[in-house]
């Protein structure tokens, strides 16, 4: 089975190659292959029965437009005075930052022009923003805001589900429900990919020049051993662990209007390491997403029509290892492991005021919390059993120095879910096109490490697009 591009998932990374490629040369034959189902039969059934039933394949993380189908939509673009970019990933770094602006107006049209809501947040309020950047920085915080286009978690599936019925209209091909188990390499050039129909079972060979990774976080493990098994080039890079915070709108009631999504960073005393809030989500919901052998991660959503009283964003800190150890996505998955073992598979909760207490949070007091979870299927627990003493100094001296900028940011009724953690770590060695260290193979989106959102996986799919198309 012959094609011109095998494309190795069907998240936005993916779909944004697909697309592109039939702008500019529809005659190209392109696969597509992802694990999941189709979008309009991705279903989380948490709701019904309550608590996480661990789906074969999470229902949150594959399929059609991959993690992007449940998220809550947060389009970052950027700051049009500022001559970097800071947030999504390091395609910048790769192709310079004013190909990547450029790149990010592309993609936010095709966004607009399947859906996405015209209205940009984080615009409007300039000086209200540069007084409370000021406050931050008497506190050693950076503030990063830039303009955000909010889907809402309701609307991504509907907007994904438009460009899925545009690609299979046009002869894109798509195999659901089909894991590529391994690469076909041949004098370190790749060939093709074998697969399984995980329904029918059944084994099969693709073959194509161009074979392109997109297999988001959700494949990084998959992806560490395709490295360890065909000497794949790349560096382990970092990962990001900590915990997913919800606090109520009142207290966050400047920030969501003025920013919507603010993004602070400091790097607090003694370890000095980044610490930074990342994906707030504005009267939303908390929620679990299932990745490879169970392990369940905390992370947050945003809907445009339903809303909760509450905030939620994630407090993240960055873990770099060295000599002897240096497996961050080892040292990330075994802290989220035991954090699931004390929550029995489940994500565990805990006011901030208990862990200032030294004590963990028992049912009935999360019943009796003024800030009542989101998140029905966590449990009261104690998330400093597992989460390492650095991590936890780090999130509590950053949640201190911050509730001097946002009063009331270290109420001790506010929750800590964990472990919410993002797995960046398995970076890939890629040239400026994004071709790893195996001729023909390229690696995009969040999968090789090259972006960490919906805007840049996006945008890295059309470089490469426009890159091979015109090649
Ligand atoms: C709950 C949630 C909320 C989020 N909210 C936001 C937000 O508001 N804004 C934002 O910018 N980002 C958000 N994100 C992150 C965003 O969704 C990702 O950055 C983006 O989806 C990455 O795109 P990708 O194409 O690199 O990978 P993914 O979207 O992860 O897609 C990869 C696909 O590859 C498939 N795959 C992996 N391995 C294989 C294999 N071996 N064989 C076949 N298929 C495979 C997977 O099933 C998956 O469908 C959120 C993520 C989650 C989970």
């Amino acid at each position: 089975m012959n094609y011109d591009y095998i494309v190795v998932g069907a998240g936005p990374s993916g779909i944004f190659f697909a697309y592109e490629m039939l702008q500019l040369n529809p005659n190209k034959k392109v696969l597509l292959i992802e694990q999941g189902k189709a979008v309009e039969n991705r279903h989380c059934p948490i709701n019904e029965v309550g608590k996480c039933v661990k789906c074969e394949r999470c229902n949150i993380t594959c399929g059609f437009s991959g993690a992007g189908a449940f998220s809550d939509g947060k389009l970052s673009l950027y700051d049009e005075n500022d001559d970097d970019i800071h947030v999504g990933g390091d395609i910048h770094k790769y192709i310079g930052v004013d190909k990547t602006k450029e790149l990010i107006d592309y993609v936010d049209d095709i966004y607009v022009s399947f859906g996405a809501d015209k209205h940009l947040e984080g615009i409007d309020y300039k000086d209200e923003v540069a007084k409370i950047m000021a406050r931050a920085k008497k506190e050693n915080i950076s503030l990063v805001n830039i303009p955000i286009r909010h889907i809402g978690t309701e609307k991504s599936h509907d907007l994904y589900l438009k460009i899925e019925k545009y690609l299979l209209a046009n002869n894109i091909t798509i195999e659901f429900n089909t894991s590529v188990d391994d690469l076909i390499i041949k004098d370190n050039t790749i060939k093709g990919v074998k697969t399984t129909n995980l329904i029918t079972k059944n084994k099969n060979e693709y073959y194509a020049p161009v074979v392109i990774l997109g297999v988001g976080r959700k494949g990084a493990n998959w992806l560490s051993d395709m490295c360890l098994k065909y000497n794949i080039e790349r560096t382990s890079g970092i990962v990001d662990i900590g915990v997913r915070y919800e606090l109520s709108d009142k207290v966050m009631a400047d920030i969501n209007k003025y920013m919507y999504e603010a993004k602070f960073i400091s790097h607090p005393t003694p370890f000095k390491d980044k610490v930074r809030t990342f994906c707030q989500n504005p009267s939303g919901f908390v929620a679990s997403e299932v990745y490879d052998e169970n392990i369940t991660l905390v992370n947050g959503h945003s809907y445009k029509e339903k809303k909760s009283n509450n905030t939620n964003l994630a407090i993240l800190v960055s873990h770099h290892f060295n000599y002897p150890f240096n497996k961050p996505i080892e040292y990330g998955r075994n802290v989220a492991k035991n954090l699931n073992s004390l929550g029995d598979g489940n994500i565990v909760v805990q006011r901030l005021g208990d862990i200032y207490r030294g004590k963990r949070t028992w049912p009935e007091e999360l019943e009796n919390n003024s800030i009542k979870p989101t998140l029905k299927t966590a449990v009261a627990g104690d998330i400093t059993y597992a989460l390492g003493y650095r991590t936890m100094t780090d999130i509590l001296e950053f949640i201190r120095s911050l509730d001097k900028v946002i009063e009331g940011f270290a109420n001790p009724d506010n929750l800590l879910y964990g472990p919410e953690i993002k797995f960046y770590s398995n970076k890939l060695t890629i040239n400026n096109n994004f071709e790893t260290s195996i001729k023909n193979l390229y690696s995009i989106g969040d999968g090789g490490g090259l972006t960490r959102g919906l805007m840049m996986a996006s945008a890295s799919g059309v470089y490469l697009a426009r890159y091979l198309g015109n090649k």
